[in-house]
């Protein structure tokens, strides 16, 4: 196999979607204890069938997260750079055919945004944009990355996929790693939540955690968007995607993420819903699959989801989010991505964790440790 692509064709959904909704008790079980968890053992722990194995699964899960990584939970925090893009997403409030006012940030306007961050306690910053070539392309991301490089020990991107060889040139300005969910794995209904722009490129979207590994990119993070279509299916793929990389880019570092869909300005209802226990039985069944794994939880989430999960495996939250370019301090009224839910401090998320026993980590890596 030369890419992910190759693999993913050699699966079909429906497939893969029937055999997850006939996994048994007995599955389930077998999954639970053995000590090498295979992808048809992730297919049990999240099928319905393990829905009353959440105790147990919750308990291995705190379990392993604890040998793996400490009694810790690293802190980020997103920086809005830029509204303006040129796809439609069906799901965000930042589409081209939303009546937003667009604005990208002047250099001046994001030393005044990281100002405010820093003030706040972070060392590792989450940069994100629309997609708008015009605009928002290698020269800005080269130019912003040479502006805040001094303030951060780490600095994140989610913005548009690139070409590897753009990769190449940022990492050495200090990217560490880049964000890049793919949404949905179910190509048909990919191509209705993206109808325009580069985004609707299915395939090319695929291909950007390889383009990644190729560049040798410090860490990389995958996911869906919960709600767009059966989670479980779109968990499989997510895992089957991770399995492939590590085994591939076995240098790099890996991350998981899965916001649900959230309310925004002239918002998409969720095709599918997901309640509070299928997503901790989701976190827990990635966990026991993969023991390395980071798994991130952002202010997508309530205040009691977020506090509940500090302990069952998840390695990393958001605080004190603002989704508008120029909410922390340039323009903070301006028209957010979509709403966030836990709307607490960046101090008052450290003294929940605090007072669950483990150490809140405002900077987990440092460029110099870079060979
Ligand atoms: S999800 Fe990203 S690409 Fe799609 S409309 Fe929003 S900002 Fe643009």
């Amino acid at each position: 196999m030369t890419n992910f692509q190759d693999l993913f064709e050699s699966y079909n959904w429906d497939d893969v979607k029937e055999s997850i909704y006939s996994k048994t008790k007995n599955d389930v079980e077998h999954a639970l204890h053995t000590s090498r968890r295979k992808l048809e053992d992730f297919k049990a722990l999240i099928s319905p069938a393990a829905a009353p194995y959440l105790e147990p699964m919750a308990q291995l899960s705190q379990k392993l997260t604890l040998k793996r990584f400490g009694k810790t939970i690293q802190l980020y925090i997103p920086l809005y750079l830029s509204n303006e893009c040129t796809n439609i997403c069906t799901y965000c409030g930042f589409s081209l055919d939303n009546k937003v006012r667009r604005k990208t940030l002047t250099e001046e306007e994001i030393l005044r945004e990281v100002h405010v961050i820093k003030s706040l306690g972070y060392d590792h910053v989450l940069l994100v944009t629309g997609e708008a070539n015009q605009t928002v392309h290698l020269e800005y991301f080269k130019k912003v990355l040479n502006l805040i490089r001094p303030y951060f020990a780490q600095v994140s991107m989610e913005v548009q996929p690139l070409d590897t060889e753009e990769y190449t040139e940022l990492i050495p300005l200090g990217l560490t790693s880049v964000l890049i969910y793919q949404e949905t794995y179910h190509k048909e209904d990919y191509k209705k939540h993206h109808p325009k722009g580069k985004k609707s490129n299915f395939n090319y979207r695929l291909e950007t955690p390889d383009r990644l590994g190729q560049a040798g990119i410090h860490k990389m993070g995958l996911g869906v968007l919960i709600g767009l279509e059966d989670w479980r299916t779109d968990s499989f793929f997510t895992a089957l995607h991770l399995n492939y990389l590590e085994k591939k880019y076995w240098k790099t570092r890996y991350s998981l993420s899965f916001p649900r869909l959230r309310p925004f300005s002239g918002g998409l209802e969720p095709k599918v819903e997901m309640n509070d226990k299928e997503l901790v039985q989701l976190i827990c069944a990635y966990r026991l699959f993969n023991e390395e794994v980071e798994i991130s939880l952002s202010t997508r989430e309530s205040e009691k989801f977020r506090n509940h999960c500090v302990q069952l495996g998840i390695t990393s939250i958001s605080a004190g989010s603002k989704t508008n370019p120029g909410g922390y301090a340039v323009e903070p009224e301006s028209l957010e991505q979509f709403e966030i839910s836990d709307e607490r401090s960046p101090e008052m998320i450290a003294n929940m964790i605090r007072s669950k026993g483990y150490e809140p980590v405002w900077k987990d890596w440092d460029r110099v440790m870079q060979c």
